[in-house]
This record gives structure tokens, sequence and C-alpha cells, in this order.
């Protein structure tokens, strides 16, 4: 259903990441009409997949972790099983250029002490802090006043635990330190449960993977709305007038009761709202910009790192590869890295540079082997043309007191949905799903009593 058309619907979906695909499949299965509207050419959002070496691999969203119920329920609906992350041998970690194996164990103990003393310092602070309003915390304030670099630099935090807190955020919100307010951080780890939860592998945030990609999982459940979903079709304009809605694309539009926007809050702005949003949803909307995190994967015959004992998982401070994993299908090869890296030391570039970067940097860590690669593949989400950027917001100081009250308050027939908006595991396909689920519920409970209110009048 791509052609121009003008037509009605009981809610309109704008986006089919996950967060909008479980609100029209919520909607749909309860006996609405619902049509689904997506900028890019295919659905997934930050779910993306890409090929190496004959085999498919998640150049968005990998991981699954055990308590992210809502994705292994859709995965079991939908037939997906999942693959444990492969961990056996020994991590590598290269801080200034000198490598060693023992992952973050080989770090020296008194940086392993200074270490444990910060992030069990930030766990702490994060007792108490109420997810679902933390600008309600009695110190919310302060804490969102300074980023959590400024609070290591406060805490007088060692170089090397700087520097492992510094990948930590480049993977969580695609930006160093300084860019991230200490209080984002705070409610980032108060709703994924917990410092160690968010870097364990077995038991933790990586600890599974779908079998073949997290795109198996978007993809069937956008063939179950089949023509309800129209691709290629960013939305432009969103107009209410009285008790009715229209949707505009460059090719269609949509008149219905509600509209449930998902794109993540920096896109929402690229909307034009009639009657415009109340103000501060433009400021929220400014600050909730995505990070910059990009990945690249590079294929060799086999998994020839494991040979020598190694997992396949680094830690570095280089600028453009900071974090590696073993994503290998089997152990007779081929063998694949799965490899993020920092956008600002990798967008710019062409993809033969970054290619040349990731490879150099990947010999310094794993050896000469390294060199011998029989494929590569990347994603640059920095230079992404619909919706550029990382994984998540990487929401600067300030942002979360003033703005965070108006994330998901609904405006008129406007209801907001998106990982960014879930109190629980916000940031991950988890909190996609869940938010998707909310604002389903929240639109059938205003759908059903307008329907209760007709047959009342009727
Ligand atoms: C590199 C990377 C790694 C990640 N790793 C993990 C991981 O391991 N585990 C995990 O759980 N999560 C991970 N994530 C996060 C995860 O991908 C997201 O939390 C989740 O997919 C968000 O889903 P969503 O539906 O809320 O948003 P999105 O996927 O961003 O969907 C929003 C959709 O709205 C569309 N849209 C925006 N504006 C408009 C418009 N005007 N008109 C029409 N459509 C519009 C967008 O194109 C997009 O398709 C990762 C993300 C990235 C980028």
């Amino acid at each position: 259903m791509n052609s121009a058309s003008t037509r009605s619907a009981d809610v309109v979906v704008v986006g089919a990441g996950l967060a909008g695909l479980t609100a029209a499949d919520q909607l749909t299965r309860a006996g609405y009409d619902v049509v689904v509207v997506e900028g890019r050419d295919r659905v997934g959002g930050r779910i993306r997949k890409a090929e190496i070496a004959g085999v498919s691999v998640d150049a968005g969203a990998t991981w699954v972790a055990p308590g992210h119920t809502a994705v292994r329920d859709l995965a079991s609906r939908l037939g997906c099983e999942f693959v444990p992350q492969f961990r056996p041998g020994k991590g590598v970690i290269s801080f200034g250029g000198r490598r060693k194996t023992d992952g973050i164990t080989a770090l020296a103990p008194w940086v392993m002490l200074d270490l444990w003393r910060i992030m069990s310092g930030l766990q702490k602070m994060v007792d108490g802090l109420p997810v679902s309003s933390p600008w309600e915390h009695p110190h919310a304030a302060r804490h969102d006043s300074m980023s959590l670099g400024e609070w290591l630099t406060a805490e007088h935090a060692l170089k090397d635990t700087r520097k492992f807190l510094n990948v930590f955020s480049l993977v969580h919100w695609g930006a160093p330190v300084g860019e991230v307010s200490l209080f984002n951080v705070m409610r980032y780890i108060k709703n994924l449960g917990g410092i160690e939860h968010m870097l364990a592998v077995e038991g933790g945030d990586q600890q599974d993977r779908v079998l073949g990609t997290t795109y198996t999982l978007v993809s069937r459940l956008a063939d179950t709305l089949g023509s309800r979903v129209l691709v290629d079709s960013p939305v432009e304009r969103i107009t209410t007038v009285g008790e009715r809605v229209t949707v505009e694309t460059g090719k269609h539009t949509i008149e219905a009761q509600y509209v449930i926007v998902t794109a993540s809050p920096a896109h929402r702005s690229t909307i034009e709202f009639t009657p415009a949003l109340p103000e501060r949803h433009y400021g929220l909307s400014r600050s909730w910009r995505l990070g910059a995190l990009s990945k690249a994967f590079v294929a060799y015959d086999r998994p020839f790192w494991r040979d020598e004992g190694l997992s396949g998982e680094g830690v570095s401070d280089d600028e453009t590869v900071f974090l590696t994993f073993d994503v290998s299908p089997a152990a007779d090869g081929p063998g694949i890295l799965m490899v993020f890296c920092d956008g600002r030391g990798f967008d710019a570039y062409d993809k033969d540079e970054r290619r040349r970067r990731v490879v150099r940097h990947l010999v310094h860590l794993y050896g000469e082997p390294a060199r011998h690669i029989i494929d590569y593949t990347d994603f640059s989400w920095g230079n992404d043309v619909f919706a550029p950027g990382g994984p998540n917001p990487a929401v600067g100081t300030k942002a979360w007191t003033t703005f965070g009250p108006f994330l998901r308050e609904p405006v008129g027939l406007v209801h907001w949905a998106g990982t960014e908006t879930a109190d629980e595991t916000s940031g991950t396909m988890n909190g996609a799903i869940l938010s998707g689920q909310r604002a389903a519920t929240e639109v059938a409970a205003r759908l059903a009593s307008t329907s209760h209110d007709l047959s009342v009048v009727g």
C-alpha cells in the first residue's frame, strides 16, 4: 500500500521501530484500524542488519538480557530463538597503547580499587531514585548540573578509571563522559538494574543475541501488520482540529482519532504540529539529541583469537575502536568480530579509511593474524540519512530536570512512545516494546471511552 492515498483510521502510529510496531500490533489485535507510517525505506529503526562473509549481523541493537521478558515473549510468539554471547577465554585491554590480556583485571590493583570506589559510589547515588519521575529526587538539581566527567574530576578518579567510564559512556550514550549529565547516567543505571548488570555478559545486558539477527524479530512483527505499514513516508505534519487528527506525509494523508509518535524525542520536532506543541516539548526535543555510536564487523577464516585463549572481548581507549566482541557463528568459521566505534573518530571518514583504522587497531589488540581479513562491513549511525545518531540520547546537563516531565505526557490527541519514554529498561529494545504497549493501552482506553460516550448518546 505505498501509492498516494487519503484515508482514515482509528490510530496512526509514526515510526516502524520496535515501539511503533508493538503499539500497532496491540491495537490491531484489539480490533482497531491502525496505520503505521515510517520515514525510512525499511522497518526496524535502530534495529538494522548487515551482511558479512555470508552471515547476517546486527548493525544496530544486538543483545537481550535475561530479564528482558518483553523481547523474549515477542521472540517466542514469532518463533525467534536466542544464542548466548560467546565469552570463554580472556579479554584484552589497551589503555595508552599498552595491550594486556586478562581484560579489566589486568589493570593495576590501585586502578581496580579506584574503579570499584567510583562504580559503587555511582551505584549508591542511584538508590532511591524514582525512575518514572526522577526530577523529584531531592538532589536532582545538583546531580543534573554536572556531567559525568565533571563528577569524575570532583571525585579525583584515576586516569584509567576515567578511561573505563568513558568506554561505558560511549557504548551506552554514544558520547564521552563530558557530554552526558550525571543525572541522566544515574537514571539510566537505575532503570537498567544497576551498573554490574549493565556490564555483565552472563546474567546481564549482553547475555544473548537473537539467532540470525534482531531484524528477524522486527520484520516478522511487521509482516503480521502487512499493508498497514507504509514505509518511505516521513511524516511532515500532524494537525489537530476538534476531535480529529490528520497525519500528512509527502504521499499520504490519514485522518484518525489518535496518533502515537514513536520517533526518538530528538526527531519529534522535525514534524510540524498544528497547533504547535507546548514550548517545552521543543526544548525536550533539542536536549534529547542522540549520541554517535557506530559499528564495524570484520571477518576472518576462523575465530583465530580463540586459539590463543582469547574471548574476543576487547576494551580500548583508541580514538576509533573502543570495544570488540566475538559474534562468530561457529568455531570453524568464519570468525567475526563486532567492533564498537566512536562516531567522532569514525563517521567523518570514507569507508576505506574507516576499514583501515579498524583493522589497524584489531592488529594491535589481536596480533598479526588480524590483518588477514576476508570481509568487512560497517554502519555509521552518525551518518544515517533519516535519523542520525547513536544508541541513545546523550542527554546533557539540566535537561532531565527541565524537560523530563514532558517526555511522554500526551498533548491532546497525540501520544508518545519509543524506548526513551519507558520507565523500565529505557534505551533498550525491551524498553521500546514496553513503551509501545503503554501507549497502545493509553489510546485504547480513550478509544473505548469515546465509543462508550457515543453509544450512550446513540
Ligand atoms: C548501534 C546500536 C546498538 C544498540 N545495541 C542494543 C542492544 O544490544 N540491545 C538493546 O536492547 N538495544 C540496543 N540498542 C538500542 C535499540 O536499538 C533501541 O532502544 C530500540 O530499537 C528503539 O526502538 P524505538 O522503536 O523506540 O525507536 P526507533 O528504532 O528509533 O524507531 C523510531 C522510528 O521512527 C521513525 N521516524 C522518526 N521520525 C519519523 C517521521 N517524521 N516520520 C516517520 N517515521 C519517523 C524512524 O525512522 C524509526 O524507524 C542499540 C542501538 C544502536 C543504534
